[in-house]
């Protein structure tokens, strides 16, 4: 019997839960770090600024979801909610080529979106179907209890009431959230993703890129596992920041080799951005400000 939180405010003692199955399921409505008062407004809004003019071609549009897209390859671009699931799941963990290209392959095997026809299948062939995208079984087995859940809940293989865009049946972004993180093997990232790429909303996402240039900016506190991570970021930056902030730092963890590796000499906007503000506070310091 799958438990779906209430959308309705949490306590903290919940969200500070120390097993490993809470912190996973973790999503919280007040942040693990409630003392860390970082990123301010302000820092967020100059590092959007720094990264927008270091990848003027990123994250200033919002490309809405549409069926020409690869649900494994665009973090859940796409209109239809289980696709989207689908994708960001076989996105998990590996490269954007080899997810596609499982995401091409199931398919290719079970028809796009005939997802009775994955759910029934023998485990085996879904297996074989997605083997391009890495942990095949594990992703399997994921992609099929999901499936198997939503049709006992919903009666169909369908989480459209999700994407509602219309009171009375719009939902909020924390029940959507709550709604996909009931469902075995999705995490608020995987589910943050399909909010911001598929539904249109204002989440953000900590991916492993996100999450290594929040604690380089001292956005998080260096003990913040990447759950807990985005459950702070997620409630301090601001909603007209999220889906930029998420995309630019995407790309720039995934491009700049001046802060992939320590002791490398090559450029990075972030460090020079650090270490400029370091200096304006030493000087700040030494004349007593
Ligand atoms: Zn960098």
């Amino acid at each position: 019997m799958k438990r779906i939180r209430s959308p309705s405010p949490v306590t903290s003692s919940k969200t500070a839960s120390n097993s490993q199955h809470q912190a996973k399921k973790t999503h919280a409505v007040e942040s693990p770090f409630p003392n860390f008062a970082h990123p301010t407004l302000a820092e967020a809004y100059e590092v959007h600024q720094i990264l927008s003019r270091a990848h003027p071609a990123h994250g200033a549009v919002r490309r809405p979801p549409t069926t020409s897209r690869n649900s494994a390859q665009t973090c859940g671009n796409v209109p239809n909610v289980v696709e989207a699931l689908i994708g960001v799941i076989l996105s998990q963990n590996t490269s954007g080529r080899n997810s596609a290209s499982a995401k091409t392959s199931l398919d290719a095997a079970f028809g796009r979106n005939n997802f009775a026809a994955i759910a029934s299948a023998p485990r085996a062939d879904v297996v074989e179907a997605i083997r391009h995208g890495g942990l095949a079984n594990k992703k399997a087995a994921t992609i099929q209890n999901i499936l198997t859940s939503i049709k006992e809940k919903h009666g169909e293989y369908s989480l459209q009431h999700l994407a509602e865009t219309d009171a009375p049946k719009r939902m909020s972004d924390e029940a959507i959230m709550q709604e996909l993180i009931s469902y075995d093997g999705v995490g608020p990232k995987t589910a943050s993703c399909v909010l911001l790429f598929c539904l249109g909303r204002d989440s953000f996402a900590v991916d492993t890129h996100v999450y290594r240039l929040s604690k380089l900016l001292g956005w998080v506190p260096e003990k913040a596992d990447r759950v807990r991570a985005q459950a702070h970021l997620d409630l301090r930056i601001s909603a007209e920041l999220k889906y930029g902030l998420h995309v630019l730092m995407m790309q720039h963890g995934r491009s700049c080799k001046g802060c992939k590796k320590t002791g490398t000499e090559a450029a990075c906007v972030l460090k020079a951005h650090l270490q400029e503000r370091r200096c304006a506070q030493d000087s700040a310091g030494r004349q007593g400000l």
